[in-house]
């Protein structure tokens, strides 16, 4: 038996399960934060079935485990429990509580993904004392990808440069830039290729601002923010579909503050107007 301080995280399909709230309705939830680790529930009785073969440890931290149980293709409807995607998670819970979640989803995507070696065909196994599959017929090892990804706010005198791409065309949202790091390519270069890339722009001064672990479905985003340096700003009309500068009293909609995106604006507008 598992001791009660130990993780049990059960993925059905891509969401994950979690006990429902006791009233959904309840107007005294004001807060965004609706769930944390606690919201974990026990392994139910019907799917006891499943956890003897595909329960798969995650990490042990300290004294407790975590454990992960992917099941892939089901209709698991009961009352008492709710299953939620990664992406409405991230906006229900504080940030340290999702990268749990964000692990074990990262890792059960993994072991979905590398069932066979990429090099000969043969089946994997799994390594017992790290996270990779490993082909003990040719040897070839893999680990789970994290993809690296820029993300960047720029900004001229009283202004910040925002964008919309054609992902944030539903949501109506204007952001920051970004883009994936390219084989052989530094995070420098990466961020003046995406820039030029999407807006035709020049920048200079690049800082570095932070990071954040983006499972959809294996990015970690590196923030920073720039100055303008030259050139005007003209769109490709594919992947960024219009581009303008913003000052900060007459925004655009922007992305909210639990995503990196959001943290690097509140910044950049931050110290735009600290320098008025
Ligand atoms: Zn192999």
């Amino acid at each position: 038996m598992p001791k009660s301080d130990d993780l049990l995280f059960i993925f059905i399909d891509n969401k994950l399960l979690v006990s429902q709230l006791p009233d959904e309705n309840d107007s005294t939830f004001d807060t965004s934060i609706k769930y944390d680790l606690s919201s974990l529930p026990p392994l139910p009785e019907e799917l006891r079935s499943f956890s003897d073969q595909t329960s798969d440890l995650v990490k042990t931290s300290g004294n407790q485990k975590h454990t992960l149980l992917d099941i892939h293709h089901l209709d698991f409807q009961q009352e008492g429990y709710q299953l939620l995607t990664l992406r409405e998670l991230l906006a229900l819970m504080n940030a340290d509580d999702f990268q749990h979640i964000a692990q074990a989803w990262q890792y059960a995507l993994f072991l979905r993904t590398h069932r066979f070696c990429g090099r000969c065909g043969e089946t994997m196994r799994k390594v017992s004392w790290e996270m990779a599959m490993h082909c003990d017929k040719c040897g070839h090892r893999v680990y789970p990808r994290v993809s690296p990804c820029i993300i960047v706010a720029i900004h001229n005198k009283k202004q910040i440069l925002l964008a919309q791409g054609a992902r944030q065309k539903p949501m109506g949202f204007y952001s920051t830039l970004a883009g994936f790091v390219e084989s052989a390519e530094s995070l420098e270069q990466t961020l003046h290729r995406e820039v030029m890339e999407e807006v035709g722009v020049k920048i200079k001064n690049v800082e570095y601002f932070g990071s954040q672990p983006w499972p959809f479905p294996h990015s970690l985003m590196v923030g920073f923010i720039a100055e303008y340096d030259s050139g005007e700003i003209k769109v490709d009309g594919k992947e960024i579909l219009d581009a303008n500068w913003y000052e900060p009293d007459n925004l655009p909609k922007i992305p909210p503050k639990l995503s990196i995106a959001g943290r690097l604006i509140e910044e950049t507008l931050h110290r735009i107007k600290q320098n008025t």
